[in-house]
C-alpha cells in the first residue's frame, strides 16, 4: 500500500487516484497516518479484502507534486540519520568508511511535506537523497536477520544540510547543521514495506534543475537497512514511527570541485525507484 498525509489527513494512493482512509474505512483506521503505522498487518489485511477504490481521480505522478502533503509521519519519537553510509560517498569526501553507523539526529522541527519550499540559511547549504526507513513496531535488541520486520514501510527523503554549521567545533556535532527549518522532507507517501522486500536494490537520483547530480543504487550502502536497524535497536529503544535516514550516495555539493552548493531558484528532485519523487523549490529566509 501506499499511504500519504493529505492535508493532514491518511490517505491511501491507488494507481488511478487516492482516497481518505478514515472516510472510507467507516472510522474503522485513524485519520491520522501517524496512528495507523503501528497495525499495517490489519490495514493491509482489510485493504486486500475489500479492494476500495480511489474516491478522488487524479494521476498519482500528480499527486506526488501536490504542497498539501505533509511528512509521512508528523510527530515522531525520534529522527536517526546515519552519515558516510555509502562507499562511493565517503570516497568523495576523501574519509575512511565507518566500522560502526555514524548516528546523528535530525530536530523533529525541521520536518515538512514532500514538496516544500525550502529557506536556505547561507551559501553552503547542501543536498543529500536518502532512503527512509519508518518504524512500525516497538523494538529492541533486534538481530540482523529480523530487522526489516520492524519497518512499516519506505520512503524518500532529502537530508539539507548546512555544511558550515554541520561541520563546526571540534568534535563536531552533525546534528544542528542539518536541523534548519524544512530541512527534512519526506514523501510523497510511505510505501509499505510489504512492497519492498529488498529496500538494499533501488535506484536513487538527485536532480537540481534538471541536471543529474546523484544516481546510485541504495546497494551502494555501507550497512544495509537491516543492520542499521539491527545496531539501533541495541542501544535506544525504536518506537512506531520513528524515522531512520540511512545516507546518501555520492554526487552531494560538497564532493565536488569546486564544491557545489544550492542557491534561491534551484529546484531539487529526489527519486527512488518504486517509492516516488519529492520536489523541493530552493528559497531565501
Ligand atoms: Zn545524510
Amino acid at each position: 500500500m501506499r499511504l500519504a498525509n493529505y492535508d493532514g489527513r491518511a490517505v491511501c494512493v491507488t494507481d488511478d487516484g487516492f482516497f481518505d482512509l478514515a472516510d472510507v474505512s467507516d472510522g474503522a483506521f485513524s485519520s491520522s497516518l501517524d496512528d495507523v503505522l503501528g497495525d499495517l498487518k490489519t490495514l493491509t489485511n482489510w485493504y486486500a479484502s475489500t479492494q476500495p477504490s480511489a474516491t478522488h481521480h487524479v494521476d498519482p505522478l500528480e499527486f506526488a507534486r501536490e504542497s498539501a502533503l505533509g511528512p509521512v509521519v508528523s510527530a515522531p519519537s525520534q529522527i536517526f540519520a546515519v552519515g558516510l553510509n555509502y562507499r562511493h560517498h565517503a570516497a568523495e569526501m576523501g574519509l575512511a568508511l565507518p566500522t560502526q553507523p555514524l548516528v546523528f539526529t535530525k530536530f523533529a522541527s525541521s520536518l515538512c511535506g514532500p514538496n516544500a519550499d525550502v529557506p536556505i540559511p547561507s551559501d553552503t547549504t547542501d543536498f543529500e537523497a536518502e532512503l527512509v526507513a519508518v518504524v512500525g513496531k516497538r523494538a529492541r535488541y533486534v538481530d540482523v536477520e529480523n530487522a526489516l520486520d520492524v519497518v512499516a514501510g519506505y520512503c524518500v527523503g532529502q537530508d539539507y544540510s548546512e555544511r558550515v554549521v554541520q561541520m563546526m567545533g571540534s568534535p563536531a556535532q552533525f546534528s544542528m547543521g542539518k536541523s534548519y527549518r524544512n530541512f527534512t522532507p519526506t514523501g510523497p507517501w510511505l510505501t509499505t514495506s510489504d512492497e519492498i522486500a529488498s529496500p538494499n536494490e533501488l535506484a536513487i537520483t538527485c536532480h537540481i534543475n534538471g541536471e543529474e547530480f546523484q544516481n546510485s543504487t541504495t546497494a551502494d550502502m555501507v550497512f544495509s537497512v537491516a543492520e542499521i536497524v539491527s545496531h539501533l535497536s541495541q542501544i535506544v529503544e525504536l518506537r512506531v514511527g520513528d524515522i531512520i535516514f540511512t545516507g546518501s550516495p555520492d554526487g552531494v555539493g560538497q564532493g565536488r570541485t569546486p564544491p557545489v552548493f544550492l542557491q534561491k531558484g534551484d529546484v531539487v528532485v529526489t527519486s527512488i525507484e518504486r517509492l516516488g519523487t519529492i520536489t523541493n523549490h530552493i528559497v531565501t529566509e
